[in-house]
């Protein structure tokens, strides 16, 4: 089934539009992110395929998570039933990006945030094999980059886009390059892309400065850059709500609730909710929430007007960018501003997708709401308690529908899907909450 893919600048009052073969990452006229854009609409018949596919036949391409959805993110305008032309183009672990992460009823977190079980369900996405979400979007990136023709992935990371990127560019023979501030590191995440042979590149300065440098380099011909700018990233993470909405029979919840970072994730599930709308599989939209660290909550203090009473939103394409840079601005003179949270995969002070953020909120009517790292690590053990595992920036979503329910935001009878984006990697924050009698879901050990 061929599709014309190309990619298109976001901004609706410039919408250039550049070959799906380009290694743009933003758009050279108006600065905007680009998105993937298909000329034809997928035929809901479409849904029993998927879901036949669930029995793979032997194919690695229905195993995967992803690719068991290639129609919908054909970029690659590949013969999606010609096994040839899949392995061929399409890059994947073994079929292992998405193959475990579907949504699962977790009694015990249900009861803790206050919705009956049968209404509310978590999607582990740290049983990906790397350990986070970030292999849905990292399998089509390294797609595309191979398409390209790249020998060197590159990304700037401290987490979990580099031990996937690392890991995805080991098993498809390429090199990787990951920028990182030299001084402050996640060791349980780089210690990943260690093992998996990436190079590191130490950058004197923040995180800003490293990213800088993953971009300067990635134009470096046969370079490819893999930071959640890159469009095809958001493509891959499409599948995420695609799992969720799959095993609900499509039947579209009230809330998905997403822990917000650089905003990637958020993203995603906006373009693919409005692609679904746009053909006619859904007819109803779920809200997005955001769940900010309150320690790193750029986005809560600007999309709720606390930072100033003007409330940002995307403004049909034409977001305050303004009233953005401000809080830069302050950001970088006053410490408090500063993002700090032990919830590292969130500590982000700058998101980079906030454009293409604020258009998901826009369509889906979503909110950001922001939770305390004692919150997290609360939302983190109880999923715990279920027998499932996720790390503490995914116990923002368990804390935020707690507290979105709590405030009477989400409804009794609401149905909601919460995202859990990765897998433990710090060892010692369980034993320090366990070994705390404090800590609300704390067993500490007999003595
Ligand atoms: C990257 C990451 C996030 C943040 O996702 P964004 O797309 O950057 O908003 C949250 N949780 C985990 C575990 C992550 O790895
Ligand atoms: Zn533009």
């Amino acid at each position: 089934m061929q599709q014309k893919a190309k990619l298109v600048c976001i901004n609706p009052n410039c919408g250039k539009t550049y070959s799906i073969k380009s290694l743009a990452i933003k758009c050279d006229s108006c600065n905007f992110l680009l998105d993937v854009k298909y000329e034809n609409k997928p035929s809901s018949s479409l849904k029993e395929v998927f879901y036949e596919r669930r029995n793979p036949q032997g194919s690695i391409y229905n195993e995967s998570g992803v690719w068991r959805f290639r129609e919908l993110l054909n970029f690659c305008e590949i013969e999606t039933e010609d096994i040839e032309q899949c392995s061929k183009y399409l890059v994947s672990l073994d079929g292992a990006e998405g193959r475990q992460s579907k949504p699962y009823h977790m009694s015990k977190v249900a009861e803790f945030v206050g919705l009956d079980n049968e209404n509310v369900v978590f999607q582990p996405e740290g049983y990906n094999p790397s350990g986070s979400f970030k292999d849905n979007g990292m399998s089509a990136a390294v797609t595309h980059g191979k398409m390209m023709g790249a020998k060197k992935i590159i990304c700037a990371s401290t987490g979990n886009t580099s031990a996937s990127a690392g890991m995805f560019a080991a098993n498809e023979n390429m090199e990787c390059d990951v920028y990182i501030p030299d001084g402050q590191i996640a060791p349980g995440k780089l210690s990943q892309a260690y093992q998996f042979g990436t190079q590191m590149v130490k950058v004197n300065g923040n995180f800003d400065d490293a990213f800088t440098k993953s971009l300067e380099a990635a134009e470096e011909p046969g370079s490819y850059t893999v930071n959640s700018v890159n469009p095809f990233r958001i493509e891959g993470q499409k599948t995420i709500p695609y799992r969720a909405l799959e095993y609900l029979n499509w039947e579209v919840p009230d809330w998905l609730v997403y822990p917000g970072g650089a905003l990637g994730n958020t993203s995603s599930c906006g373009k693919s909710l409005m692609e679904l709308y746009e053909w006619g599989w859904i007819k109803k939209i779920p809200r997005i929430a955001v769940i900010n660290a309150s320690g790193a909550n750029t986005l809560y203090q600007l999309f709720n007007g606390i930072f100033d009473e003007e409330k940002l939103r995307w403004n049909e394409g034409a977001p305050n960018f303004e009233l953005i840079r401000r809080f830069y601005d302050e950001m970088s003179k006053d410490e408090n501003l500063k993002p700090k949270t032990k919830a590292t995969a969130i500590q982000i002070g700058k998101p980079s997708n906030v454009a293409k953020g604020l258009r998901a909120l826009e369509f889906t009517n979503g909110i950001v709401e922001e939770v305390t790292d004692k919150e997290m690590l609360d939302g983190m053990s109880v999923v715990g308690l279920n027998g499932f595992d996720c790390e503490m920036a995914s116990g923002a979503s368990v804390a935020g529908i707690k507290k979105l329910r709590d405030k009477g935001v989400i409804k009794k009878d609401d149905k909601v899907v919460g995202i859990l984006t990765g897998r433990q990697k710090e060892p010692l924050l369980p034993i320090d909450y366990h070994n705390d009698p404090s800590n609300k879901f704390a067993r500490p050990p007999k003595i």
